[in-house]
């Protein structure tokens, strides 16, 4: 996707903190971060959305949550962390990209997160 602002930081044409990367993932912390500890974890492959999710997607959106613990631990929230993934217009997705959020820190993130 040649517009698409996460594949441009997959293809490297823009600057992002890259904090875990492996053949089918990329892990970066979020330009405006809510919280101490905010990822984003995206497939390098281009998914619009859940919404566009198909069964080849499967062993890569499995491995998205694998990895985050350890990505979250890593990054100073240790005992734990909200992953959060924004589908569409109800959902308040702004990029239509898939991307997982890790947010956490020392503290409990709360019951829910304002934005
Ligand atoms: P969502 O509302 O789930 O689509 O979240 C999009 C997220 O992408 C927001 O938390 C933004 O702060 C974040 N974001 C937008 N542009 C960038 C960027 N260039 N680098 C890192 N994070 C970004
Ligand atoms: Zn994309």
């Amino acid at each position: 996707m040649q517009d698409c602002l996460f594949c441009r930081i997959v293809r490297g044409e823009i600057p992002a903190a890259k904090v875990y990367e492996d053949d089918e993932l990329l892990a970066f912390k979020d330009i405006q971060p809510q919280r101490p500890v905010h990822v984003l974890v995206i497939p390098k492959k281009h998914v619009t959305s859940l919404a566009h999710a198909t069964p080849e997607d499967i062993p890569v959106f499995g491995k998205m949550l694998v990895v985050a613990n350890q990505i979250a631990a890593d990054q100073g929230s240790p005992e734990g962390f909200r992953s959060i993934i924004n589908t569409g217009r109800v959902g308040g997705q702004e990029v239509m990209h898939v991307h997982m959020h890790i947010v956490g820190g020392q503290e409990p993130v709360g019951p829910m997160l304002k934005r």
